[in-house]
């Protein structure tokens, strides 16, 4: 049994399968991924039928990444000979006077270079009879915006770094990481692997994992939950009719157009209590499914129906909500990437960069407001604004 690697990765989330499968086609044998649970299980952050995938960002760095992001999935799809990205055009929307302005978006994109339309209500009303958007509602349409097809990616991601000849453990958690002249030893389920270069991806656990390296992250672990509805009005929800849409106000919520199951699916962004990625229960949360429904009433009432089912599901947020992707100061051998709760559709390229900082120690990308070392990641309680 071999024990010695080049590059192991811990967690194989949509994350870390995707940095298995961007190690694995530079180094083929010499990658170990190593996933506590099964594999494509349902405990962590990456796992339904479809994630918001979009250009439309709030600074213009999340923009010329967004950018790369859908570069990195049609590279998977053209290897993997499989779609996981469907664009259906994405609705950003909200009153004059929202907590998330929508200024900064069309800002961003503005200076990024990418097209996009700003609707009145009546415009809004007039695509998409199904929201009724009052009169003081505005909006930003930007084609690009889709569905990342979560399950499916992440299963590409790992079938095709094992045909690149990664060997990808599931059932095996990591128990302790030892750094030393230059090498490093994983011990994980019962057996002590060696590597040169480790990449942490994992997710609401990420501070278990540091804490084997004298480190702690001020992370906020959340269960959040998202519902698909059996509307009785199906056919309106439909790709290529109804969009991805984000409501950018507080609080902030969202949805998809039918995908996967027969109705739309909605929820409600960081409305989610704090929890504990181990002692979690998988029981939804009633009021945010009301908050949830009362939305939908008040502005998208075609898509309700019964409940086809609630999924939960947790957030890693960092304070400011950006992302954690860097080398450990103490031990650049070390890379860590962390998602912040808006972290899946850049999981094909994260997963490209990981394995560019570990195998070069370098990105082209600016990764920069990623840095581990920033001011806020510092404190032990820092100030937190997730309606970004
Ligand atoms: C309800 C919901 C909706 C979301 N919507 C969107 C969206 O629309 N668009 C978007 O871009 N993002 C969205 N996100 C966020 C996005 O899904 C996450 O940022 C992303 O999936 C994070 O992936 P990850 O690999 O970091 O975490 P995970 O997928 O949780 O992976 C971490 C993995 O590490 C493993 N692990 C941890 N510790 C160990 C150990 N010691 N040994 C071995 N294995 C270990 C875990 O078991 C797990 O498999 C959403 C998240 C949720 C919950």
């Amino acid at each position: 049994m071999r024990r010695d690697y080049e590059y192991i990765v811990l967690g194989l989330g949509g994350w870390g399968s995707a940095a298995a499968y961007w190690l694995s086609r530079r180094a083929g044998a010499d990658v170990l991924g190593l996933e506590q649970y099964e594999l494509g299980h349902v405990r962590g952050e990456s796992q339904d039928h479809s994630r918001i995938i979009r250009l439309s960002y709030h600074t213009p760095e999340y923009v010329e990444l967004a950018k790369h992001a859908y570069r990195a999935w049609a590279d998977i799809e053209r290897d993997a000979g499989q779609q996981l990205v469907l664009r259906t055009g994405g609705l950003d929307f909200a009153p004059r006077e929202s907590a998330i302005p929508l200024a900064s978006y069309s800002g961003s994109m503005d200076a990024a270079g990418v097209p996009y339309e700003h609707l009145d209500a009546a415009e809004i009303r007039r695509r998409w009879p199904v929201i009724k958007a009052t009169d003081d509602i505005h909006g930003l349409f930007q084609p690009e915006s889709g569905i990342a097809m979560a399950a499916r990616g992440n299963a590409a991601h790992l079938r095709m770094a094992r045909e690149h000849g990664a060997t990808l453990l599931d059932g095996t958690p990591v128990e302790a990481i030892h750094p030393r002249d230059g090498e490093i030893d994983v011990a994980a389920g019962g057996v002590m692997y060696r590597c040169r270069r480790l990449i942490i991806a994992a997710g609401a656990w990420t501070n278990g994992a540091l804490t084997h390296l004298g480190m702690r992250l001020p992370l906020r672990v959340t269960k959040e939950q998202v519902t698909y509805f059996a509307t009785p009005h199906a056919a309106e929800f439909e790709p290529g009719r109804f969009p991805v849409w984000i409501w950018m106000d507080d609080p902030c919520f969202y949805g998809f157009p039918v995908f996967g199951e027969p109705g739309p699916k909605a929820g409600q962004d960081a409305g989610g209590l704090e929890t504990d990625p181990v002692t979690r229960t998988f029981e939804p949360d009633r009021a945010a499914l009301g908050r949830t429904i009362a939305f939908l009433e008040q502005y998208i009432p075609r898509a309700l129906g019964p409940t086809i089912y609630t999924k939960t599901c947790l957030y890693t947020l960092t304070p400011d909500r950006d992302f954690v992707l860097d080398r450990l100061p103490a031990h650049p051998e070390i890379t860590v990437g962390v998602g912040g709760g808006h972290g899946y559709k850049f999981a094909s390229l994260m997963g490209q960069i990981l394995s560019e900082l570990a195998i070069d120690g370098r990105t082209e990308r600016n990764i920069e407001p990623f840095r581990i070392d920033r001011a806020i990641l510092q404190l032990e309680n820092p100030p937190v604004n997730y309606m970004v």
